[in-house]
C-alpha cells in the first residue's frame, strides 16, 4: 500500500494533485457493447471501504455459480455487461496519483474470461489490485494471484455447513483449495465470513476460526448478517466469542 497517499483524502489530492481534466464516472452503457465485453455489472468510482486502507474503485463483474441465500447481490448473480470497460479504462487513466487501487468484486469476478486482461490493464495504469472472492475458482485465483496485492476472501460456514449456504453441492472443496493457494502464495488478505448463529452456532465458528488460524490465516473478520445494510444485525457475536476470536488472529475485527 502507498501508505503516504493513502493517509490523504480524495479532496485533499485533488487540491494537491496536478491539474488535468478528470473523466466522469461510467455509467450504464446505452451503445451496443463489443463482442466478449467483460461483464461489468457496477462500478463504484472510489471506496475506503472495499479494501481496507486503500483508496480504490471498484469494478462489479456480473456472474456467479453459486446461490447464497443471503446474497446481497443477486442482480450480479446472472452474467451481463453494463458497464463499458473502455469508459472504465478513461475514468481510471485520469485517477492515477488520486486512487492507490482497482478492486474486482462481483457476482464473482474470477466468473469473467476477460479478468486477467482486466487487472493487467490496471496494472499498468499503476494501480494496486485488490480482489474479491469466494473462492469458487481456485485454478484460476492461483494463476492470478502473482498479479494481485491483496484478496478478500470469503469463508462461507465450515465444510459441513457450506452448501446449506452456497445452494451448491460440494463448494466447500473449492473454497478449501483457494485458501491453500492463498496462503502459499503469502498476498496480503483478509479472510471474512458474514456470520449469523442461525447457519453456525458460536461453537462451531470458533472450531473454524481455530482451523484457520492453525492453518496460517492471519486476518480474519465476522461480518454480523444484516438483511438490510441500513439496520443493525439482528444478532450479533457474543462479547466472550470476539475476546477468544480476537486471542486466535494478530487481526480480528468484527463488524
Ligand atoms: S458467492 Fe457472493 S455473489 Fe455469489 S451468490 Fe454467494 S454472496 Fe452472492
Amino acid at each position: 500500500m502507498n501508505a503516504a497517499s493513502s493517509s490523504n483524502s480524495l479532496a485533499e489530492r485533488l487540491v494537491a494533485g496536478p491539474r488535468r481534466a478528470l473523466a466522469s464516472p461510467p455509467c450504464p452503457a446505452t451503445r451496443p457493447m463489443p463482442r466478449h465485453a467483460p461483464a461489468i455489472g457496477g462500478f463504484t468510482p472510489f471506496s475506503t471501504a472495499d479494501w481496507p486502507g486503500t483508496l480504490s474503485a471498484v469494478v462489479f463483474i456480473a456472474g456467479c455459480p453459486w446461490r447464497c441465500h443471503y446474497c446481497h447481490n443477486p442482480a450480479l448473480q446472472t452474467r451481463g455487461a453494463d458497464y463499458d470497460w473502455r469508459d472504465v479504462q478513461r475514468f481510471l487513466a485520469t485517477r492515477r496519483g488520486l486512487l492507490d487501487g482497482v478492486v474486482f468484486s462481483g457476482g464473482e469476478p474470477l466468473s469473467e474470461p476477460r479478468l486477467y486482461e482486466m487487472v493487467d490493464t490496471a496494472r499498468a495504469l499503476d494501480f494496486r489490485i485488490g480482489l474479491h472472492t469466494a473462492g469458487i475458482y481456485p485454478a484460476r485465483l492461483a494463476a492470478l494471484l502473482p498479479a494481485l496485492d491483496w484478496v478478500g476472501l470469503d469463508i462461507k460456514a465450515d465444510a459441513a455447513g457450506y452448501d446449506a449456504i452456497t445452494g451448491r453441492r460440494n463448494s466447500a472443496g473449492p473454497a478449501v483449495q483457494s485458501l491453500a493457494h492463498l496462503l502459499a502464495s503469502g498476498c496480503d488478505a483478509e479472510c471474512r465470513i458474514t456470520w449469523h448463529p442461525d447457519w453456525l452456532d458460536e461453537p462451531r465458528l470458533l472450531a473454524l476460526a481455530t482451523e484457520l488460524s492453525g492453518r496460517g490465516v492471519h486476518r480474519f473478520a465476522v461480518q454480523n448478517a444484516r438483511t438490510d445494510a441500513t439496520r443493525a444485525a439482528p444478532a450479533r457475536l457474543s462479547t466472550p466469542m470476539q475476546h477468544a476470536l480476537r486471542a486466535l488472529f494478530p487481526s480480528f475485527e468484527c463488524r
